[in-house]
């Protein structure tokens, strides 16, 4: 199927030209003619399939059919669960519309609201928000949602994950009822399903094929190595590959911004990327990232969420995540439009658990492998001892690898360890 053939028109179709998509991904392909038909869609596809288009292409469509006179009012919602998806989407969709006569605007939290409320004023077609934002500028009695005739909740997973589930009702209960519904995710949950089932109208379920062949894609390597080695080991592993654009996952805020500040200190340019961080720094961060002015960006899962980051060859778990999905989620940042990729996951003793249940989520076994030089000290899955932990693993050292070992033999030792790191 082409784009021509789809049903779009003329304008849409010069601005999906000038994107230079070739011709719809399988996703968009399913559920654009459904979306112009007017149906309800519950749709699900893995990260970077382009389930933005998917939906604001149609959505684009009926609403330029329609006519419209006088002072425009929200016409079409669209949820994200972080502002970083927001300004993205708005970014789509400022694209996708660029021939069209529509207005859209973004509202987030984080930013001075006078600005947004006076786009607002003037009238828009499509509003691009937060849930949190948008609820407050509802009480405040400045945005009313009583003419919107599309609801979008985009990456509708990652909302609930975050707590959204009572502001997204608020907002059900603003908006009128007749209106179509679009539900988009990266996975198929029972939350999921129950959230439909509450606010859509027979909704059609759409799933683009998993795409295994991406996955496959993806070489997968598990390093066993102590919490205190993961720094100097992420560091040459930086330097001896010459990585130009790393995205590093951590599961907190505060080791995201520790290894940021320790990676610039070693002459790595890197910016963390989270939830405690304003909203300039963290659209900074992204766009730096992006014209690669710095080589790594240091996540947390939260913050990193649908974020569309093209063509990233490596993907490194600092930290495993607790929630075995967010692994998944992780590693579709590589390997990503046929590309192939390298996910590299640290994992200190104390962490072998949640490799585990990533393992049985995934349905195969990591290949666990060691560095020389850096040989774990503690033992899988045993709590360190309180208070004394350094003391201890400098004791447990075998005399073969003393710790005063000088940064030339462990520079020798990892050149050796060049080649192991090379193989699959
Ligand atoms: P998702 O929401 O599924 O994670 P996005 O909508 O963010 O994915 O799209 C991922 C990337 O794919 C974006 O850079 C987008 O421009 C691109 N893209 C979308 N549709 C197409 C297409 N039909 N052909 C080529 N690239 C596309
Ligand atoms: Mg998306």
């Amino acid at each position: 199927m082409s784009f021509e053939n789809i049903g779009l028109s003329e304008s849409i179709l010069r601005a999906v030209e000038k994107q230079g998509y070739d011709k719809p991904s399988p996703i968009q392909e399913k559920v654009i003619p459904l979306i112009l038909a007017g149906k309800d869609v519950l749709a699900s596809a893995q990260t970077g399939t382009g389930k933005t288009a998917g939906f604001t292409l149609p959505m684009l469509q009926i609403l330029s059919e329609a006519q419209q006179s006088g002072k425009k009012p929200v016409r079409a919602l669209v949820l994200t669960p972080t502002r970083e998806l927001a300004a993205q989407v708005h970014e789509s969709v400022e694209s996708y519309s660029e021939f069209l006569d529509i207005s859209s605007t973004v509202i987030f939290g984080g930013v001075k609201q006078m600005k947004q409320v006076a786009r607002i004023k003037k009238g828009i077609d499509i509003l691009i928000a937060t849930p949190g934002r948008l609820l407050d500028l509802v009480d405040q009695g400045l945005l009313f949602l009583d003419k919107v005739e599309f609801l979008v909740l985009d990456e509708a997973d990652r909302m609930l994950d975050m707590g959204f589930a009572r502001d997204i009702n608020k907002v059900l209960a603003l908006l009128p009822s007749k209106r179509q519904n679009l539900l988009f995710s990266a996975t198929f949950s029972s939350e999921i399903k129950t959230l439909a089932k509450k606010f859509m109208h027979y909704p059609t379920l759409v799933e683009a094929e998993p795409e295994n062949s991406t996955v496959d894609k993806i070489i997968q390597t598990a390093y066993r190595v102590d919490t205190n080695d993961k720094l100097p080991v992420l560091i040459n592993m930086i330097n001896d590959g010459n990585w130009k654009q790393v995205l590093v996952f951590t599961r907190t805020k505060h080791r995201a911004n520790k290894i940021a500040d320790k990676l610039n200190r070693a002459n790595i340019s890197a910016s963390a990327i989270h939830g405690n961080k304003s909203q300039g720094a963290r659209t900074k961060a992204l766009e730096d990232f992006k014209n690669s002015t710095i080589r790594i960006l240091v996540a947390t899962d939260i913050a990193a969420r649908g974020l569309d980051i093209p063509l990233l060859p490596h993907v490194i778990n600092f930290e495993l995540p607790n929630i075995p999905e967010d692994y998944v989620h992780r590693i579709g940042r590589t390997g990503r439009a046929g590309a192939s990729g390298e996910a590299i996951s640290l994992v200190a003793h104390d962490e072998v658990d949640y490799v585990a249940s990533i393992e049985k989520l995934l349905g195969e076994e990591f290949e666990r492998k060691i560095i020389e030089g850096y040989e774990p000290q503690l033992k899988d899955a045993r709590p360190t001892p309180q208070g004394n932990g350094g003391a201890n693993r400098q004791k447990s050292r075998p005399k073969s690898s003393p710790p005063s070992k000088s940064r030339a033999e462990t520079q020798l030792n990892w050149k050796k360890k060049k080649k192991f790191l090379g193989k699959k």
